[in-house]
Formats: structure tokens, C-alpha cells, sequence
């Protein structure tokens, strides 16, 4: 075979085709995965559209994949054709001051991200460089693997590392699509006591408290705030995530932080970043980070925690599409309809 079957995106004519294209041949240090599944992800929506921007005059789009290895560009210790796996999307640039000290992806400086950087998965096969392949038991299906890259290491980075929840912090999450709803998971998971779920969409906030949290506020009611302040018994929160990434869903949740509390924001928006009167700030010792991605290690994570049943995510499989029927995916997820957390296609 030299061919394969891939979705290909077009930035200067914003075409997204399904078309016919070289069966790509790793070389050392890299395997050829043949793609089982791979998520459709708002990111990819974001590139679709222009808000993100590729250097590449036509690319594979899709970084969200599990499959099961094809072949190897030279002999991989540990790896062999047919182990099943999922992959972390970042591949070291080989340049930067990082790189040349031997760092690996998670610490290059300059990290290429593949769908973005390099030519994703949707598509049949796939090349990435050996250290991003995550080795996932018999008993999980890769299509839950493939949620595992990004829909959910994302947000359990945000939440494990980057607020480093602690047993019995009172922690709140904005938005409860497919990073938002993985929040509460994983901020379950570290222990958030309590732990309150905001959506505008009652169907979103019924699914988060099946999935751990304590308690479900709807952001747009006027008095959320007071909500969230009586919830905490009048603290506020210790942690608040914010997965949607608007001025006014970060706004709230900055107001709805206690003393020392920890904005972090995983959405993305152009919106202006405003959060408001300097002072009380200042005062109550407030942080705001930003956190982007996840690093090898938590994927590893979530592959036993998913293994040991600690994590269910089987509901977390919205839809799963042929390769062919990728706008279909693309325009489900583009409308939100059927309120969809992760829909995979299936090369
Ligand atoms: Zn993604
Ligand atoms: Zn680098």
C-alpha cells in the first residue's frame, strides 16, 4: 500500500477534503501508528477557522489519537508492531536551549504540536517520534484512550499540576463541555470538597453531578455568586477553573475566589482580560495562570487510572464517525448539537 485516506485542511481556501495521499514511512526514532480513533476538539474547530494558524500550506488535522503501532522506522526497544497506544501530541524541536541540554517534548521550548505543527490523525496512519507513544492496556478501548489525549489530560494537568488541588479545597469549574466536565473528574479525583459545577445548560450540570460534583450552579442567575458564597460557607473558593474562557465566565470566577484562591484558565478567547478593581486583589493574595496541554506523564496516569477504575470516561464517547464523515463530526460539534463531549472518528 502507498497510499492512504486522510482529512486534509487548506488555510487559504479553508477547504477541508477527505482525499487520497502518501502513506507516510517513519524513520528511526519514530513509528507509524495506524489510527483507531481520534477526537474532533475545539482546538481543531479553532484551526478550521482561522483563530489558530499553521505554517503549512495544507495539513492532517486531529491530535487527539490512539491505534495500535504498524511499524517502526528501526528497531524500538519496549515497542513492537500491533502494541496498542495512545499519543501525546507534542514533539521536541530538536533546537531550542531545551533540546540541546536533552529535554524531552514536555520541556522544549519550542514544542511542536502535531495537527498543528506536523500532519495529524485524521487520517489512517499517523507518524510521531517514538517517546509520544503511551502504551494502553487490553481492556480499554482506544476509542476512550483517544479521549484521553488533551479532553482529558488537559484539564487533569490544570487541575493535578497547575492549581495542584489538595483534598478538601472548595473548587469550581466553568463550563462543563468535553475539557470542563473532565475538570470536575479529575478535581474529584484529587479530592475537592466541595466541588461546584457552572453551566448555563441544565443538561450539562445534571451530567456534571453524575460525574462527582456536589453541586450545580447556573452562571447566569443573578444571584451565582451568592451561590457559590454560601456553598463555601462564605470563603469563596479555594480554586476556580475556567474552561471556557470568556470575559465574563472569567470574570466570575475571579469574583467567586476566596482568600489566596487560584484562577486558572484553560479556555481561549480573544476577549479582553479584565478582573476588575486592583486592590482587593492584591489584598486576598489571589493567582491567575493560564495552562495549556498536558506532559507525558499525566496521560501515563490516566491510563491506570482509567485501568484501576478510579476514572470512568466511557460516557465521555459522544459519537463515533467514519474518516469520510468528518464535516459531519466537524458540524456537530461547530452547532453543539446533542450537547456533544467528545466525538471520535474512526479511520
Ligand atoms: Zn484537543
Ligand atoms: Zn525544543
Amino acid at each position: 500500500m502507498t497510499t492512504m485516506r486522510a482529512a486534509r485542511f487548506t488555510p487559504a481556501t479553508g477547504k477541508l477534503t477527505v482525499e487520497d495521499v502518501p502513506l507516510p514511512a517513519p524513520r528511526p526514532g519514530e513509528a507509524l501508528v495506524k489510527v483507531a480513533a481520534c477526537g474532533i476538539c475545539h482546538s481543531d474547530l479553532s484551526l478550521l477557522g482561522g483563530v489558530f494558524t499553521t505554517s503549512l500550506t495544507a495539513i492532517t488535522p486531529g491530535h487527539e489519537a490512539a491505534g495500535v503501532i504498524d511499524r517502526l522506522g528501526a528497531p524500538t526497544a519496549g515497542w513492537q508492531p500491533g502494541d496498542r497506544v495512545v499519543l501525546h501530541a507534542g514533539r521536541a524541536c530538536g533546537s531550542c536551549p531545551a533540546c540541546i541540554a536533552g529535554a524531552a517534548a514536555d520541556d522544549c521550548e519550542r514544542i511542536e504540536i502535531m495537527a498543528f505543527d506536523f500532519d495529524g490523525a485524521w487520517a489512517e496512519y499517523v507518524v510521531v517520534p517514538v517517546t509520544s507513544l503511551v502504551r494502553v492496556p487490553d481492556d480499554i478501548p482506544l476509542e476512550q484512550a483517544a479521549v484521553l489525549a488533551d479532553a482529558v489530560s488537559t484539564p487533569y494537568a490544570a487541575v493535578v499540576d497547575t492549581a495542584a488541588v489538595r483534598p478538601a479545597e472548595s473548587v469550581g469549574v466553568w463550563g462543563l463541555g468535553g475539557i470542563g466536565i473532565h475538570a470536575v473528574q479529575s478535581a474529584r479525583l484529587a479530592g475537592a470538597a466541595p466541588l461546584i459545577a457552572l453551566d448555563p445548560l441544565p443538561a450539562a450540570r445534571q451530567r456534571a453531578l453524575e460525574r462527582g460534583a456536589d453541586h450545580a450552579v447556573d452562571p447566569t442567575a443573578e444571584d451565582a455568586l451568592d451561590q457559590v458564597a454560601a456553598l463555601t460557607g462564605g470563603r469563596g473558593l479555594d480554586v476556580a477553573i475556567d474552561a471556557v474562557g470568556r470575559g465574563r465566565t472569567y470574570a466570575q470566577a475571579n469574583r467567586a475566589l476566596g482568600y489566596r484562591g487560584r484562577l486558572v484558565m484553560i479556555g481561549m478567547s480573544m476577549d479582553r482580560f479584565d478582573l476588575g478593581p486592583q486592590t482587593p486583589f492584591v489584598r486576598d493574595r489571589h493567582t491567575v495562570t493560564g495552562h495549556l496541554g498536558y506532559r507525558k506523564a499525566h496521560i501515563e496516569q490516566l491510563v491506570r487510572l482509567v485501568a484501576t477504575g478510579r476514572l470512568d470516561i466511557s460516557g465521555s464517547v459522544s459519537a463515533q464517525l467514519p474518516l469520510e464523515d468528518i464535516a459531519e463530526g466537524v458540524r456537530r460539534l461547530e452547532t453543539h448539537e446533542g450537547n456533544p463531549l467528545r466525538i471520535i472518528i474512526r479511520p
